[in-house]
């Protein structure tokens, strides 16, 4: 018996030295990431996140709430690279590629409100040609203080904002004035960088897909159900969270989904998430709520998901600070959701 355990272990190591151990699997999901605020990373005593991205797998963040060409900023993302993350910015972007301050000469770049009047309070008009060049020529800049390390762009629309209800723009969604900016974004975008990929955010507004206006090659479905409810996973397609605009069930955010991945191609699409969203949890306002992780619910998502072929998930992770830890706890659900992400078999 001794021998016998002896030779396996010899045979253990053998294998081990010669180079033949079993191969770990790649992951399904392809893009395992977070998107945390800047007060989230300066804090390592009290969370570190590159410690648990490393220990769970996850490969991708995106860092807000500070200015991107600041120096600081700039040493805190080459750290990330060099600890070999992907490095990007999910941002809103129309402020700054169509600037507020060409509304005084320029109104008719921007958004008709309903009554007629030109608005420099949310997008821009997607069907005034001058107002698209003007956004193009801007891209160059916007990207030199928003370089991602993985070629995914992100300009989001002006959050919340209304859309252009002009005599050409009013039969146009949301989702496909959206596509407009976005479609003209990509060009300028490809012309310094050829592998460039930029989002179409479908979120709010822009959730249900566009119907008529086509994405251009290397646009990628960014899909964020922001009102569906974390308490009970997508695929019950009656649960809802009631009392938020649009009304929608899940069955309505699946329908949604996979309207826009039958637009825009399972390719690359991604999902942006807010199981571990403390901010969302708290309405936006200090000091925060508990979250409660459900687990089960994450997990099944994850299936909906992978069934639909999405490859590529990342989600908030914000406002987990000292504060929160001392008043809840650590949440070690971080570690569920890095290691669900990187541990998910599509069977
Ligand atoms: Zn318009």
């Amino acid at each position: 018996m001794q021998i016998k355990r002896f030779a396996t272990c010899c045979l253990l190591l053998g294998a081990l030295l010669c180079g033949c151990a079993p191969k770990e699997e790649t992951p399904f999901f392809q893009m395992r990431g977070v998107v945390l605020a800047w007060d989230d990373v300066i804090h390592p005593e009290t969370i570190d996140w590159m410690k648990i991205m490393k220990e769970t797998g996850m490969n991708t963040i995106s860092i807000c709430g500070h200015r991107y060409d600041d120096e600081e900023y700039a040493q805190m993302k080459q750290k990330w690279i060099d600890a070999g993350f992907d490095f990007e910015y999910e941002e809103h972007a129309m402020s700054f590629l169509l600037p507020r301050d060409l509304f005084a000469t320029h109104p008719e770049y921007f958004r008709m409100d309903e009554n007629g009047e030109r608005k420099a309070d949310g997008n821009g008009c997607p069907s005034c040609q001058e107002g698209l060049e003007v956004m193009m020529s801007n891209v160059e800049g916007f990207a030199k203080t928003h370089m991602p390390s993985n070629h995914r762009y992100y300009t989001w629309l002006f959050d919340g904002g209304d859309i252009c209800h002009c005599p050409s723009c009013k039969d146009l969604s949301a989702s496909d004035q959206g596509l407009i900016f976005e479609n003209h974004i990509i060009k300028a975008l490809r012309a310094f960088d050829p592998e460039a990929k930029l989002a179409h955010l479908a979120y709010h507004t822009t959730t249900p897909a566009p119907t008529k206006v086509k994405p251009e090659e290397g646009i990628f479905l960014e899909f964020a159900p922001f009102y569906r409810s974390w308490a009970e996973p997508l695929s019950k397609r009656d649960a809802i969270r009631p009392g938020l605009p649009f009304g929608w069930t899940h069955g309505d955010y699946l329908d949604m989904l996979k309207a826009n991945l039958e637009w825009f191609g399972t390719e690359d699409s991604q999902v942006l998430e807010y199981w571990m969203d403390v901010s969302l949890v708290s309405d936006w306002k200090k000091p925060q709520k508990e979250l409660t992780f459900h687990k089960d619910v994450f997990e099944d998502d994850l299936k909906t998901y992978a069934s639909l072929g999405i490859k590529n998930i990342t989600g908030y992770g914000v406002w987990i600070d000292d504060y929160y830890t001392k008043t809840f706890g650590f949440p070690e659900w971080v570690y569920d959701y890095g290691r669900g992400l990187r541990d998910f078999k599509n069977e």
